[in-house]
């Protein structure tokens, strides 16, 4: 059975942290679906279409990376895309408190998916993108902060 990941998150935008735990999860899955959730009560900086058009830019060439966008619950998604796996980074402990509570509720709402962290290398882990876009706000270099081919013009 082919092993799918979904990464779930907002993505807004897509920083250096976010592609270091696409790398390294890359040996783990056939298959890594980036899905952005629509989040009505979240205030984006960037659309939704430009930030699928700017992540989808960025993984091109890698066949086992795609992008989409969900409106449903997580888990309701996974099942949808026949996935098994839900992939996110875990950069402190306050992401841990976080985290667990959510991973819990979701094995309770499915317990075929299984929700997969990765920690966070030190350089990422205070890599945030509220601080990317506060940075721009302001009109300052996010550049050490977002992939060095992500085109966010
Ligand atoms: P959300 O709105 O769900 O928090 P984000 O787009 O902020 O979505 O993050 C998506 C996932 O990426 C989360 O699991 C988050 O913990 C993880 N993440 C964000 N930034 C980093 C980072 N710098 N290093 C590792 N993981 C990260």
């Amino acid at each position: 059975m082919e092993k799918i990941a979904v990464f779930p998150g907002s993505f807004d935008p897509f920083t250096r942290g976010h592609e270091n735990i696409i790398l390294r999860a890359l040996p783990l899955f056939d298959r890594i679906i980036i899905a952005i959730g629509e989040n009505s009560e979240k205030k984006n900086f960037f659309p939704l279409n430009k930030r699928i058009q700017m992540i989808r830019k960025l993984y091109e060439g890698h066949s086992k990376v795609t992008v989409d966008h969900y409106q449903e619950l997580t888990v309701e998604y996974c099942r949808q895309v026949g996935a098994r796996f839900l992939l996110r980074g875990l950069r402190t402990a306050a992401d841990f408190e976080f985290e667990r509570a959510i991973a819990q509720v979701n094995l309770m709402m499915n317990p075929e998916v299984e929700t997969i962290f990765l920690l966070s290398r030190p350089e990422y882990s205070s890599m945030n993108s509220t601080l990317v876009r506060e940075i721009l706000r302001y009109g300052g270099d996010v550049s050490p902060f977002i992939p060095e081919n992500l085109d966010i013009g």
